[in-house]
């Protein structure tokens, strides 16, 4: 018996999210096999709610009363953390709402919430079996506390707002993500026929990425000396940019960097224009088991890192960049370029039907987006 083991007094349930069509379907023989199984050695208690359709988590998000969880645990990939995050934030008690800890089982194509919790505790996960994970996550999250983590707040065009607890991709990233959905049966394997695919058919994406750089980045230059950053001084006089802060309508707040979609930058921020191959910005470390993107990148670091990479890497050294991001050597890829900032905006301008972007692993309209990091708004398990 265990029950010694677990150094916590919480004794109330974990709430759980199960998608029985995640991935590769596994998730009802994980719960059964694995999680429960651990988490009756330790005397966990638990309630199971399986999701029957999309949205189902975010409506039960938006209801219960989430004092009576010690946390949620979702069964699944990324897009029903996603849906949990946001289901909380939409909430009128959105504040203590989303105080309530969250945590992910990997069971999904893509599990970026569960790889960085289990990468930042130092354990040594299994890459091959996904029951295996399983069983460690759910032993960690037995013993697991409360710990903060930033979410990125995002607006799209017409006015839309969405939270995002992982990563927005555009130009490659986005396409094998969105193109290989038909694939979702083959678990984390459909990313790697997806890469192969877009490889041989390499799309380039004009676009402007504009950023206001965290602090210890503020003289930031690009690895290249002779790319150009475009300074944006002269934007705004210091009481303009008091006046035009942004305002988020569904959480009440005003952000802090952003101005409106349609305006300048502010002074402060750098900008790029470039045709680009590949877009990342990332809120957490890893974006899937074998996808350790921003190693140093932590739950709570208040900033956000952007990953990109420009036309004209050849295409051997991009495939290299998945093998290179499997070994948590992605940044040191020559060909990409990596900035840790506090706010962004990306600009496509390539016209409208051509690309894909994608919040959290779901597509959103296509157009400019801008997004603005929220320190330690919610709150994960670890
Ligand atoms: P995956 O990594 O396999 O895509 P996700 O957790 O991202 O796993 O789930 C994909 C989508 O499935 C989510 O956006 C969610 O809305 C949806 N979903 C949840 N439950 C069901 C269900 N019972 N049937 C179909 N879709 C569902
Ligand atoms: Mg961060």
């Amino acid at each position: 018996h265990i029950d010694h083991l677990i150094v916590t007094k919480d004794q109330r349930p974990f709430l759980v999210f199960l998608n029985p069509n995640s991935g590769s379907g596994k998730a009802s023989k994980l719960m059964l096999y694995q999680v429960v199984s651990m988490w009756k050695l330790a005397n966990v208690k638990f309630k199971i709610i399986e999701t029957n359709f999309a949205n189902h988590a975010k409506e039960v998000s938006q209801k219960i009363e989430v004092g009576n969880y010690r946390g949620i645990i979702v069964i699944s990939g990324d897009g029903l953390v996603f849906e949990v995050l946001n289901g909380l934030l939409s909430r009128p008690d959105w504040k203590d709402a989303i105080k309530v800890p969250i945590g992910q089982i990997a069971a999904g194509s893509a599990n970026g919430l569960s790889s960085s919790i289990a990468f930042l505790s130092n354990e040594n996960f299994m890459y091959d079996k996904i029951e295996n994970f399983a069983t460690l996550m759910s032993f960690m999250y037995a013993k697991s506390n409360p710990v903060p983590m930033d979410l990125v707040s995002i607006q799209l065009q017409n006015q839309t707002f969405v939270n995002s607890f992982l990563n927005v991709e555009w130009a490659m990233v986005a396409d094998v993500d969105f193109e290989s959905e038909q694939f979702r049966f083959l678990g984390g394997f459909r990313f790697v026929l997806g890469a192969i695919r877009r490889l041989m058919n390499l799309r380039k994406y004009r676009g402007r990425i504009s950023f206001l750089p965290a602090d210890e980045m503020k003289n930031y230059t690009p690895k290249d000396s002779n790319l150009k950053v475009l300074r944006n001084t002269g934007n705004y006089s210091s009481e303009e940019l008091e006046e035009k802060r942004l305002v988020n309508p569904e959480l009440n707040i005003e952000y802090r960097f952003l101005k409106p979609l349609d305006e300048k930058v502010p002074n402060d921020w750098l900008t790029i224009e470039d045709s680009f191959v590949m877009f990342a910005a990332v809120n957490l470390p890893l974006m899937g088991i074998d996808f350790i993107i921003s190693p140093e990148t932590k739950l709570n670091d208040g900033s956000i890192m952007l990953t990109f990479v420009r036309d004209g890497a050849p295409k051997l050294r991009i495939l290299e960049l998945f093998n290179d991001a499997a070994k948590g050597k992605f940044l040191e890829n020559k060909y990409i370029e990596f900035v840790k900032v506090k706010a962004f905006r990306l600009e496509p301008l390539d016209g409208h039907e051509c690309g894909n972007i994608m919040i959290d692993g779901e597509r959103v309209p296509y157009g400019p987006i801008q997004g603005e990091v929220l320190p330690q708004f919610a709150r994960a398990l670890q």
